[in-house]
């Protein structure tokens, strides 16, 4: 089976129904306001037993983590498909590409399942296979291809993890970036990275992290004819970041966090690094949701903390820790609209269906593309002193 390609469309904007997969469900989905709506996932979830696991991410809806059986990150939540074998079905609360990432690690007979089709991410839809097979020619143009080594952030579609896997490169997570780096300017004389499709957690890495400079940095845009660099550029740069940027995280700015600082005492500033890098220079603390999510159980009583990660979270610590205080980094209510998409009536809809005999949304790699996926998939599990804080 081929891989599906799913622009998304901007939300509330244009019409077409064959782009906005997952407006229209097969059967009847539900009203949200169907006062049955949990009874009926808990009586599906019965049904189907040990036949499904059902994964859901940090960043979703309280409604819908309610009926999760393990929660996490994207790559965490691919390894625990992968540990399941025997259920059949594998319900993803995320987003498209972490099922994709779950096809490739699960077995061949297991079925992942997106409630919403719709549920895309903004960030991995920025770096497209053609737009990259473009730049890779700007590259080899500029005579620099040979040195370049492309690593892709774990927020990316399976065909881009594949076109790292085919050229050398490795797929990192926003807690191995910097080792990920490290693997990938040992792997040539003067290597160059590319690094897809977030620009911040490139260059957060790359500045913050391994003491590389800003102007060691380039960014290519693909929207731009050459990407908007000189060959001369691209020759001089260290790294060349993909233009691309998650709508969330991208959105908290360094004036909220002096204001906040002005304001709460003692506060401290604990943000994911796909963060503007202004914001990350102002923070105390940077890091993945695993990171974010044990940095706050750790933190003493009484401590002030502004997080710079997605709202659901975000308000699930500060329900969970009411002895801290805990505030969100932003002055606008902002979640991720794409991982919003999975909600109660979809939830219902895709284990209803699957009680019923059909797999609903089911998200297949193609075997061409799984397999170079996983060539990057695996070499970055194979990256020394890799931490389990993914
Ligand atoms: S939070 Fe950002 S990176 Fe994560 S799914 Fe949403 S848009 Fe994509």
């Amino acid at each position: 089976m081929t891989t599906v390609d799913l622009p998304l469309l901007p939300l509330g904007r244009g019409t077409d129904r064959t782009s906005e997969r997952g407006v229209e469900c097969p059967g009847d989905l539900p009203a949200p306001s169907d006062p049955g709506l949990v009874e009926r996932a808990r009586a599906a979830k019965e049904a189907l037993g040990d036949r499904v696991f059902v994964l859901g991410h940090h960043y979703q809806r309280d409604e819908v983590i309610a009926f999760a059986d393990v929660t996490g990150d994207s790559f965490k939540l691919a390894r625990d498909a992968a540990a399941r074998p025997e259920a059949e079905f594998i319900v993803f609360c995320g987003v498209h590409f972490m099922a994709e990432s779950a096809d490739i690690l699960t077995g061949p007979d297991q079925k992942v399942v997106l409630p919403d089709l719709a549920a895309g991410c903004s960030m991995a839809d920025m770096a497209r296979l053609a737009q990259v097979e473009d730049a890779w020619d700007a590259l080899a143009d500029a005579g620099v291809v040979d040195s370049v080594v492309p690593v892709t952030y774990m927020n990316s579609s399976a065909d881009i993890k594949a076109f790292c896997g085919r050229n050398g490169g490795v797929v990192c997570t926003s807690s191995n970036a910097e080792v990920a780096l490290e693997w990938a300017f040992e792997q040539k004389p003067d290597a160059k990275i590319l690094f897809l499709p977030d620009q911040h957690l490139g260059r957060n890495t790359a500045v913050q992290k391994m003491g590389l400079t800003l102007d060691d940095c380039v960014v290519w845009n693909p929207l731009r004819p050459g990407g908007g660099l000189t060959p001369e550029q691209l020759r001089d740069a260290k790294v060349i970041l993909w233009k691309g940027h998650c709508s969330v995280h991208g959105r908290f700015s360094p004036a909220v966090v002096d204001e906040l600082r002005a304001t709460i005492p003692g506060v401290n500033i604990l943000v994911h690094p796909e963060c503007q890098h202004e914001v990350v220079l102002k923070a105390d603390l940077v890091g993945s949701t695993e990171f974010i999510i044990q940095t706050i159980e750790a933190a003493p009583a009484g401590s002030s903390w502004a997080i710079g990660t997605e709202l659901n979270l975000v308000k699930r610590l500060a329900n969970a820790h009411p002895d801290k205080n805990i505030v969100f980094l932003d002055k606008t209510v902002c979640y991720c609209s794409t991982m919003n998409r999975i909600d109660l009536p979809h939830f219902v809809w895709a284990m209803e269906s699957l009680v019923a005999g059909t797999v609903p949304n089911q998200i297949t790699v193609d075997p061409e593309t799984e397999k170079w996926a996983l060539v990057a998939l695996e070499r970055m599990l194979a990256l020394p002193g890799r931490t389990q804080k993914d």
